[in-house]
């Protein structure tokens, strides 16, 4: 073989060739030991793209398909032929083909005794079936080694290779040696490889690629709660209050002022409570006088959400300033002030210059401002690209420090907005209080509470305890569990 042919076969390029008769021989000098044979049932998507990366990589492929003769074009280098034949050609198989058709497996189950059997289908959905599809396989041709793998790969990813997000292999079965074999397979390939155990975790990682934004769900719900709760709350207080109480139809407000009201409310609800399950588990800590004792489930779940929920707070913050920056254009406020500048104009009457309302509206601007430009430095540093260039300090301390900092002034910033309109009865429409009032309740706990922790003899116990200090005596605590 010449050294341009070998160049063509490497890269998947050469005319079709008999894989039985070929081995590879580099610069023409000392014979290469010959190619690895592997098999793959299923000519379809997952098979294709399967193929062409093994090929890349330096196997030699045989397809087992129903047509061996019509199955469209294939990866170049490879060859085709009938189920029993490409069976009996390698020692290692992999089935892609869907599991709904895995009954005709069972006439070959002699061709595929003591072969490693490489399981990479998935479901439409959970639990469609009593047992996994790679337990069903094992059941169907028990005289085979099942390895289920790939699954949790597309054959979009497989045929760019290796990438950030599909970077790992997971796999699992019975025998240590067939799981071997099938991760060297994928070691060669550019995957790092992740053993999840026995046969029996098949249905887990069946399950991984149903699974849709996980960490995202408890994030959207809590928001779709909260805004559809404060829409109603707002609209009920400003626009049904109106018309009932004075006959003013003012639905219009629903579009601008009613979103604008919305919005923060959530943010700062979400971002504050961002920040509350590290109060919670801090405390919980301080009580057990240990960090090691698992947190409640719900305390975990919460903790590995705070990601999402704080771009979540981030994103309606956004629309928060979107909605502030287009006041002016308003009809509704340009109408408001040339009509009051008219009735002044009108009735002759001026307004002195009040200092107190200036340096409270700068304060509340600049709040907001400084609030707004450290929530998105919070959520640029959550970016894997950024987190990732970060130190663990570096990035605890913008996640924590400055983190606790964009809560501050985002608290203050509605204070101000707030300022004294809690000593009016005015703003007690049907004795409820005004939404941002409600707002600024979960984050002044979580202030308060973060005092109290920085509060020096709470601090001290607790960079102790998670230092790995504990009250009692771990060797006392498991005497007295055993007696009870
Ligand atoms: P596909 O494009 O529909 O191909 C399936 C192949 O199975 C067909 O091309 C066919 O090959 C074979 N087949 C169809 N009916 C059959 C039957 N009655 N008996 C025997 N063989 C039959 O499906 P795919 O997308 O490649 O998926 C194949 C497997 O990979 C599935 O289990 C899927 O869950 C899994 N998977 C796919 C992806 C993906 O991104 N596509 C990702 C992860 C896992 P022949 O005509 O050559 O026989």
């Amino acid at each position: 073989m010449t050294v341009a042919m070998l160049a063509d076969r490497l890269s998947g390029v050469s005319e079709e060739v008999n894989p039985e008769s070929v081995s590879l021989c580099p610069l023409g000098t000392a014979a290469a030991p010959e190619q690895e044979l592997l098999c793959i049932f299923g000519t379809g998507d997952f098979g294709r793209s399967l193929g062409q990366r093994l090929l890349q990589t330096g196997y030699r492929v045989v397809y087992g398909s129903r047509r061996p003769h019509s199955c469209g074009p294939l990866p170049q280098g490879a060859q085709v032929m009938s189920h029993e034949a490409a069976a009996q050609s390698a020692s290692l198989v992999f089935l892609c083909i869907h599991r709904e058709h895995y009954d005709f497996l069972e006439m070959l189950a002699p061709h595929l005794k003591g072969k490693v059997l490489v399981d990479v289908s998935n479901n439409l959905k959970k639990n469609l079936y009593p047992e996994a599809n790679a337990a069903y396989l094992q059941r169907l041709i028990p005289g085979a080694h099942v390895v289920k793998a790939f699954n949790t790969l597309s054959a979009w990813s497989l045929q760019n290779g290796p990438s950030d997000a599909h970077r790992q292999v997971y796999l699992c079965g019975n025998s240590a040696e067939a799981k071997q074999t099938v991760a060297e397979k994928a070691t060669k390939l550019g995957f790092t490889v992740l053993d999840r155990g026995s046969l029996s975790a098949a249905r887990e990682l069946e399950d991984f690629p149903l699974q849709l934004f996980p960490e995202w769900r408890l994030p959207l719900l809590l928001a779709i709660v909260l805004t559809a709760f404060f829409f109603i709350y707002v609209v009920m207080r400003d626009i049904v209050y109106s018309y009932v109480e004075k006959g003013k139809d003012t639905s219009f407000r629903i579009m601008v002022s009613m979103a604008n009201k919305v919005f923060p409310i959530v943010s700062l609800i979400m971002l504050s409570l961002c920040y509350l399950p590290g109060i919670v588990a801090a405390f919980v800590q301080l009580y057990r006088g240990t960090k090691y004792k698992r947190f409640p489930d719900w305390l975990d779940r919460w903790m590995l959400c705070r990601k999402q929920l704080g771009l979540m707070a981030l994103a309606f913050a956004s629309l928060h300033v979107l909605y502030t920056l287009i006041i002016p254009i308003r009809y509704y406020v340009r109408y408001k002030i040339g009509e009051s500048t008219i009735s002044r104009i009108k009735e002759n009457r001026t307004s002195s210059f009040d200092s107190t309302t200036a340096w409270r509206s700068d304060s509340y601007y600049s709040m907001g401002i400084l609030g707004f430009g450290l929530y998105v430095l919070l959520g640029i540093s959550s970016l894997p690209s950024v987190s990732n260039a970060l130190s663990w300090r570096e990035f605890n301390f913008i996640q924590s420090k400055l983190g606790y900092l964009t809560l501050f002034f985002c608290t203050f910033h509605t204070y101000l907005y707030g300022w004294n309109r809690f000593l009016y009865s005015y703003s007690y429409k049907w004795y409820t209080p005004p939404g941002f009032m409600l707002s600024l309740v979960v984050p002044t706990v979580v202030i308060v509470l973060k005092l109290l922790l920085l509060l020096p003899c709470v601090d001290r116990s607790l960079t102790r305890i998670r230092q790995g200090w504990e009250r009692s005596d771990p060797a006392e605590d498991s005497k007295k569990s055993l007696l009870a």
